[in-house]
């Protein structure tokens, strides 16, 4: 099973997801290739696998990924190898991907449950933000406009989290993941 997680840049994905590997090693977390600059905060091989834009490229001709997209004009993408081995192995993999990528994988792949994370209000995303002291005016102007388009996707996905308090919403995606088939079933029915 996959599991799709988006949320706007700031919705505090990350933590979220993080937190929910700690408590269950069980879970995968699909390492996506970027070729975005590294932040002060990343760890190369553990959130994300820096390329460059043309090595990037190269691995588009070479049918390397599962899906792909540009998001804030870097590249980012998820390697199929990887979503195949733990598919046949009968793994739970966290997908922390875009709307586009989502809506890419939607498109070819039925076994997906997607959740999609919200902040409380606009005024606590945009303060998250503006703290999180990685980017720079323009670049933060830039993930609040496509923010907002991000947010019309909402009803796309099966599921969503307003993330508030850091445990309720973490114990709310636990609930999520670990939801009998027959029941997520039922509730993708219902929505
Ligand atoms: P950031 O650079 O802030 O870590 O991520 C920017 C955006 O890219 C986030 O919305 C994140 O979910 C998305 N993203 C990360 N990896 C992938 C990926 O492999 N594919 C797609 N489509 N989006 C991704």
């Amino acid at each position: 099973m996959l599991y799709i997680i988006s949320s706007v840049a700031g919705g505090g994905k990350s933590t979220l997801i993080s937190k929910i590997l700690e408590r269950h090693p069980s879970i995968h977390f699909s390492i996506s290739f970027t070729s975005r600059p590294i932040r002060k905060n990343d760890e190369p091989g553990i959130n994300y696998h820096f390329v460059s834009k043309t090595e990037f490229e190269k691995l588009i001709k070479e049918d390397f990924f599962f899906e792909y997209a540009l998001v804030h004009d870097n590249y980012y993408g998820t390697p199929k190898k990887f979503i195949e081995e733990e598919i046949a192995k009968g793994n739970k993999v966290i997908l922390d991907i875009d709307v586009q990528g989502f809506r890419i994988i939607k498109n070819k792949f039925d076994d997906l449950i997607s959740i999609f994370i919200l902040p409380p209000s606009e005024e606590v995303w945009i303060a998250r933000l503006k703290n999180r002291g990685t980017d720079n005016e323009e670049v933060i102007e830039k993930r609040i406009k496509n923010g907002r388009d991000e947010l019309k996707a909402v009803n796309e996905y099966d599921f969503r989290i307003i993330n508030d308090k850091l445990e309720t919403a973490v114990d709310e995606l636990e609930k999520i993941l670990f939801l009998k088939e027959d029941r997520i079933q039922r509730i993708i029915n219902e929505f």
